[in-house]
């Protein structure tokens, strides 16, 4: 029975009791009125006639109460309690046995978006359905466990030993790990776990849940399932994430951001062969900050779509200068973030910037990092043939540093693979490494791709680049970002400055 049913019933029910009550002090004021038609009557029959209808109106009354509070505790996905069925439940325990002993779990499904996006939502459903029943399956006499919202689920339970604390996250991570397939193609479920283990001090069931969360966002994404303690440090983390967050619409307008230039070298003829458009914030108060400090922020809240936008502009003004004095100019690649690729008007937006100020599509490349592409697959093919068709350049970021699937190389039609610095840094000491990154590079040449490596920063690494057939580096030991003045002076001295290497 649902809630339209119930509220259905309730109509039903008060006509039944209005006709009912009518009729009985019809009875009782005029009974020879009302029964008048009846030579014989019994007053005593009718009597009890209306106090059973009485009794079962009143019974029914009672059974649709009980239905609409299951109704109201009941998650409408899971068919198992909500969240302020939880609430309530963990409230009456903690008044009933205190909350020293008790831990908070918050488990959050990653990247569920995809699962929709990819599989439908009632695929998603499915997911949700199975996670609720492992779940359940995992708590205990005297523990609680319901979905919060959307993928989140909460779980209260009777241990504070962190070491216990992990056997059992443990256990129920691997018990979600073996859900079968999505529509049997190949998934595998992983869960990011935020744990807050209660004091003995008083606390509310809502500021617990609350410090679980904050544990739960300090897990990266990842492949695998993982799982973090709540600690004070992470708190304050998150007060600084929500200053920064306050600031953001003022820093645009101040002009606090800007971007500094890395040049890309070609080892063969030792010039300036491009460069990586780096975005900086000149906070106020806080000085100068890198993309590290505030880019996962504005992914978390979108804003990196803005800022994404802001720097492609100065970048097509930047081109614009040097096209009005006559500079050499090299081509620029600009990041992108996987945020962008979820708006509908991307495209049509960036191509107007470049249109607006009449850029020739050659003098630009955008990165995409590899776990982007490899994620947002479907809605990457549109954006690539698009920007294709404009002549835009486009280059596969970071390779290297995540799922490294070499079938992306076969099945997206990208110019540039970029090898991500911790794959060069990671694979170079040794010589098994150097084989992997020599075939790498011999692949993606056979296949028609330029390949740049970057965190170039020794001459060692340069040379066997070189050796290998990677003519186009990036790195310190060519050159850290800079600013545009510095990077006109280097366009303007590339003879000088390679005497330098
Ligand atoms: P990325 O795209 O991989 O950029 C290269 C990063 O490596 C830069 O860090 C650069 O300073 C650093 N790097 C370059 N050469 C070396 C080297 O030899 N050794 C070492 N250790 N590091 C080197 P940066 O500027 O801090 O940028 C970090 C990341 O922030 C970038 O990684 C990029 O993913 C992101 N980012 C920067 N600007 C933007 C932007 O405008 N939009 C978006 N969406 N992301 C941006
Ligand atoms: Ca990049
Ligand atoms: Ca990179």
């Amino acid at each position: 029975m649902n809630k339209k049913m119930l509220d259905r019933l309730r109509l039903i029910l008060k006509i039944c009791f209005i006709l009912l009550l009518i009729g009985f002090l019809t009875f009782l004021i005029f009974p020879g009125l009302f029964f008048s038609s009846i030579k014989t009557y019994n007053a005593q029959s009718i009597r009890i006639i209306f106090l059973l209808l009485i009794m079962v109106l009143i019974f029914t009354k009672l059974y649709i109460k009980e239905k609409a509070k299951a109704i109201t505790v009941t998650d409408t996905v899971t068919s198992g309690p909500n969240s302020e069925w939880f609430r309530a439940e963990a409230e009456k325990l903690f008044k009933r046995h205190g909350t020293k002993g008790y831990s908070i779990i918050q488990i959050d499904i990653d990247k569920f978006k995809f699962v929709n996006r990819r599989y439908g939502f009632s695929e998603g459903d499915k997911l949700l359905k199975y996670i609720h029943d492992m779940l359940n399956l995992n708590t205990h006499e005297n523990e609680l466990s319901a979905r919060l919202l959307g993928d989140w689920f909460v779980m209260l339970i009777n241990s504070s030993k962190r070491g216990d604390i992990i056997s059992r996250v443990e256990k129920i991570i691997n018990d979600i790990s073996c859900y079968p397939d999505v529509s049997s193609k190949k998934f595998k479920v992983a869960v990011k776990c935020g744990i807050y283990i209660l004091k003995a001090k008083k606390e509310t069931v809502n500021g617990a849940i609350e410090k679980a969360i904050i544990a739960g966002r300090s897990v990266m994404s990842g492949y695998n399932s993982s799982y973090a303690f709540y600690d004070e440090r992470l708190a304050n983390s998150i007060i600084d994430a929500k200053q920064l967050e306050d600031r953001i619409g003022e820093a645009i307008k101040d002009g606090e951001f800007f971007v500094v230039f890395q040049p890309k070298y070609c080892l063969n003829n030792k010039e300036i062969y491009g460069a990586e458009a780096l975005v900086r914030w000149n906070h106020p108060e806080r000085g100068l900050m890198l993309p590290a400090e505030f880019i996962p922020i504005f992914e978390k809240n979108g804003f990196i779509v803005s800022l994404d936008r802001y720097v492609f502009e100065m970048v097509c003004k930047q081109i614009r200068w040097w096209l009005d004095n006559d500079y050499h100019i090299v081509p620029i690649s600009v990041n992108v973030s996987q945020v962008n690729l979820y708006k509908t008007d991307f495209v049509k937006d960036f191509i107007g910037i470049l249109g607006k100020h009449c850029i020739p599509s050659e003098y630009i490349e955008l990165e995409f990092t590899e776990s982007a592409i490899f994620e947002n697959q479907i809605a990457l093919h549109k954006i690539i043939k698009e920007f294709k068709s404009k002549g835009i350049a486009l280059a596969i970021d970071d390779f290297g540093s995540g799922y490294s699937c070499l079938s992306l190389l076969g099945i997206m039609p990208f110019d540039t693979v970029k090898i991500d610095r911790r794959f060069l840094s990671g694979n170079f000491n040794t010589n098994s490494g150097r084989v992997v990154i020599k075939k790498i590079v011999e692949l993606v040449n056979t296949i028609g791709m330029r390949v740049v490596i970057e965190g170039v920063e020794t001459d060692e690494q340069a040379d066997f680049l070189k050796n290998i057939g990677c003519n186009i580096v990036q790195g310190y030991l060519f050159s850290p970002p800079v600013t545009i003045e510095c990077f006109n002076k280097l366009i303007n001295n590339i003879a000088e400055k390679i005497q330098l290497l």
